[in-house]
């Protein structure tokens, strides 16, 4: 999400041009030197941010223990997350930069309010190992570096138990939307989708349903 400079002309974009949706509405789309117009993208991308962070507050409002710094740290992840999604899906790869400074940073401030560190490293060798694993099995057939990667930053996030279940819905919203793309008959074009973006969208749905959702399941069985 580099926003510093437009794609077409290269000039450096000024910071009153640079604020999310409101430039990008108010220049109409196009770079205010060379009036090409800017890609749609950086517009929703901030829409959505700004959805899922309004999302957050309301969540620790309503659903949750108000904690503010619940609320920044969980909009922090959800930044980081929303960068691997739009980064992965672009580019069917991963910033090991963003995913490894990531991982570090929430290990380290999550000890700090109180975490549990072994259930962060117990989460993270269950997530980085899970690809690990298929990685060496397959000589990184299977799965990219980068999986590896999201899947230690996914057990650092949500520890060892939410990691399984994260894993789980990867494996189905990725099937899910397969068959989609199959039924719709696009699967020849260009329409590879990184499993990293369904590990972004998993990591979501375990951070704020995870329990709840796995509470659910063992009422289910016993
Ligand atoms: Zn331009």
């Amino acid at each position: 999400m580099e926003r510093s400079e437009c794609p077409h002309c290269h000039k450096q974009i000024k910071w009153y041009d640079n604020v999310p949706l409101v430039s990008y509405i108010l220049l109409r789309g196009k770079c205010r030197e060379c009036k090409n117009k800017i890609s749609l993208q950086y517009p929703i991308v901030e829409f959505v941010m700004a959805l899922l962070f309004v999302f957050v507050f309301f969540y620790y409002s309503s659903f949750a223990t108000f904690s503010l710094f619940s609320i920044i740290r969980d909009c922090l992840v959800l930044f980081v997350l929303t960068f691997i999604f739009v980064y992965d899906t672009k580019h069917l790869e991963v910033s090991d930069a963003v995913t490894l400074g990531a991982s570090l940073l929430f290990f380290i401030v999550s000890l700090f309010f109180g975490a549990n560190w072994f259930d962060m490293t117990l989460g993270a060798l269950i997530g980085a190992g899970f690809f690990l694993l298929q990685f060496v099995i397959s000589k990184g057939k299977w799965v990219g570096g980068g999986d590896i990667r999201i899947g230690l930053l996914m057990g650092i996030l949500l520890g060892w138990k939410l990691t399984i279940l994260a894993l789980w819905i990867a494996y189905v919203v990725g099937g899910i939307f397969s068959i989609i793309l199959v039924l719709m008959k696009k699967k020849g074009m260009k329409t590879e989708v990184a499993f990293g973006t369904y590990l972004t969208v998993a990591t979501f749905i375990a951070m704020f349903w995870g329990t709840q959702i796995l509470n659910w399941y063992f009422r289910l069985i016993f």
